[in-house]
């Protein structure tokens, strides 16, 4: 029953990226009607979703695109390493044996696969690759959702949501009330929304507001509006705001939408540097898939929040060149001056940690033996002196991907009011990452817990709504 000002479906998808259309795909297989609402317009479709390329899979032989295994246990021991233990265990074993058994599915529904490219981040055996990358992935999920007849409306943010006693009742776009009989969240954490951004990270000790120099790497409609909806709700929450996925990226990088290309990979292969010209953290600490997501916060930490990767010509061709190129001098006086550090302190740092090194054999595809000794903070692997011209530089500063502050869930995916799950509200995706990612990160996992709980979220939905449908024809 519908008119102008009211809408009525079995389930509700809010969202329109990669867990949003996993879980609208399983609630319509389940033979529910569904309805999808997308804040942004049709071009600028599928989230953060659209920007990615992988998702993190385990497995225990040889599959496809995958090499080798990478079963349970090392899947969870490099999440228990990267979160530093604030990770639900359930719910982390839960997604991690999930994702060795949803690549059928979807390639199903059009997703189709590719090996790992060399420069990529060494990931051939854990993460599988979309071909044509993530927006190809959201372009084939729209297109089987609508040949499969989920009703999906553009330009529709939801703006606030009716929920009593912890049952969903209807959401509003605009003036329009939809009800549903069963709902799933799947808008995303609240990175693009710059006064919550700057309300989580506050001020330092220096009076500056380090929020304000971050970029969004993705898109610009994760506002966090049904967040903070759910906080009016009285939901469930877990996560620390200031706490995200949050890269060192080109400095230069665009507000919204910058992507992968922006992203900055020679960090593991040289040294970093603040404006002050100082070291402040060990940039060979573990491969750079585990570490990089690490490094946005470690720069945002810094005065100015910037930084500066400084490598020499024995790093060329190791790494993806980002898409802008970096300052290049023949003296490392002359980079100093060309990014407007002190020289002497350059110098000095730079002297301080070549006379540190101690090169054994270099492996880039291995913790190898090249560490620095009696230099803080140490460099523990990859550390070859910085001795051949021509130096480069590229300016970083912290992008944001995701936020980890999100909803409580069980297995179901259910959203929890003061400890109850709720019978007919659901939530996937970014909004409740937090509670695998209570920090850090490993490459592919994003996808992994979206497409895991996405597909868990729509199958939960349609029960609840198939169940309610049941019991009206039988009242
Ligand atoms: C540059 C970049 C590269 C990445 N690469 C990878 C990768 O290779 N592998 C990986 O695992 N992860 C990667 N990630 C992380 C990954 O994108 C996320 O973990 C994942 O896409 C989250 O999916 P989602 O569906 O929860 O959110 P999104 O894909 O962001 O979808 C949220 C959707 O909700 C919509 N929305 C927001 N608010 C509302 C509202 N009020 N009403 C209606 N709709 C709303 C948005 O428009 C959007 O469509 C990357 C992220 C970025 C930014």
């Amino acid at each position: 029953m519908s008119d102008n000002n009211s809408k009525d479906v079995d389930v509700l998808v809010i969202g329109g990226g990669n867990a949003a259309l996993c879980a609208a795909l399983m609630a319509r297989e389940a033979g529910t009607s569904v309805l999808l609402l997308e804040a942004a317009p049709s071009d600028r479709r599928g989230g953060n979703s659209s920007h990615t390329r992988n998702l993190r899979c385990m497995h225990d032989a040889p599959q496809d695109v995958l090499t080798e295994a990478y079963p349970e246990e090392e899947f969870w021991q490099d999440l228990l390493k990267v979160t530093g233990g604030n990770t639900n265990e359930q719910l982390a074993r839960l997604a991690i044996r999930e994702s060795s058994k949803c690549r059928s599915w979807m390639r199903r529904h059009g997703v189709h696969f590719q090996p790992s490219l060399s420069g990529t981040l060494q990931l051939s055996r854990t993460n599988a690759f979309f071909m044509g990358g993530g927006k190809a992935l959201v372009n084939a999920y729209y297109r089987s959702a609508e040949a499969l007849g989920v009703e999906i409306r553009y330009k529709s943010p939801v703006d606030r949501m009716e929920v009593v006693d912890g049952t969903f009742q209807a959401a509003w776009v605009g003036g329009q009330r939809i009800t549903a009989k069963a709902c799933v969240m799947a808008a995303g954490g609240f990175e693009s929304n710059r006064e919550w951004l700057r309300e989580a990270w506050g001020q330092n000790a220096d009076g500056e507001w380090p929020a304000d120099n971050f970029a969004i790497r993705g898109t610009r409609f994760n506002q966090g509006v049904l967040l903070k909806a759910m906080q009016g709700a009285g939901a469930d929450f877990i996560g620390d705001p200031s706490q995200s996925h949050c890269v060192a990226i080109d400095a230069r990088a665009p507000l919204y939408d910058g992507g992968i290309c922006t992203r900055i990979d020679c960090v593991s292969l040289g040294i970093v540097v603040n404006k002050f010209a100082q070291r402040f953290y060990d940039e060979g600490e573990d491969f750079w898939p585990k570490r990089y997501a690490i490094w946005g916060r470690l720069v945002a930490q810094q005065p100015g929040q910037v930084g500066y990767s400084i490598i020499d010509a024995k790093a060329v061709g190791r790494f993806m060149p980002p898409v802008f190129p970096g300052a290049k001098a023949n003296t490392l006086e002359e980079l100093a001056g060309l990014l407007g550090l002190d020289a002497d302190a350059f110098v000095r740092t730079v002297g301080d940690y070549n006379a540190g090194c101690r090169v054994g054999t270099f492996d880039h595809t291995a913790l190898d033996d090249c560490h620095t000794e009696d230099v803080t903070p140490a460099k523990t692997h990859w550390a070859l002196p910085l001795d051949t011209a021509p130096f480069y530089a590229y300016p970083l500063k912290p992008g944001i991907t995701f936020t980890y502050l999100g909803l409580k869930v069980n297995e179901h995916a259910a959203v929890h009011f003061a400890g109850k799950p709720s019978d007919n509200l659901f939530v996937a995706g970014e909004m409740m990452a937090g509670n695998v990612l209570g920090k850090g990160y490993t490459a592919g996992v994003g996808m992994t817990i979206g497409t895991v709980f996405g597909r868990i979220a729509g199958t939960q939905a349609a029960q609840a709504a198939l169940k309610q449908g049941a019991q009206h024809a039988g009242a």
